[in-house]
């Protein structure tokens, strides 16, 4: 757990959040700032980050987070529709929270990137 880190402290419970999911190793909560009518962050218990701090030890982590995201595009009913996952990671990227996020955005046309 890192001191200053507000996703440590939401996963940890010292902030006082609804968590959609929780586990051993990630926790899954409504982003404060909604891009689309779904839009969920599931993030690791442990404090990595970004993408960059990851290593191949991470992998079944890096995995569980995309099967948890994708479980809950289910139960938030967006997978019919469709919806898409997404890491920013560093400044290009527009990351603003230094602690490994995945997110889940979903419930209406998203615009088209890449
Ligand atoms: P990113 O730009 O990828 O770092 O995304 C960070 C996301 O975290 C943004 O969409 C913020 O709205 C969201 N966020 C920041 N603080 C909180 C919080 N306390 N609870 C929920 N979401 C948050």
């Amino acid at each position: 757990m890192s001191e200053d880190c507000i996703f440590c402290k939401i996963a940890s419970g010292a902030i006082a959040t609804d968590l959609l999911y929780q586990d051993d190793d990630v926790v899954a909560f409504r982003d404060i700032n909604p891009k689309a009518p779904t839009h969920i962050l599931v993030i690791p218990r442990e404090h990595i980050p970004s993408l960059n701090e990851t290593t191949p030890e991470n992998k079944r982590l890096l995995g569980h987070m995309v099967n948890v995201a994708s479980a809950l595009a289910r139960s938030e009913k967006v997978d019919g529709s469709g919806f898409r996952l997404l890491i920013n990671s560093g400044a290009d990227a527009g990351q603003e929270v230094p602690h490994l996020h995945l997110h889940l955005l979903g419930g209406q046309k998203l615009a088209a990137i890449g």
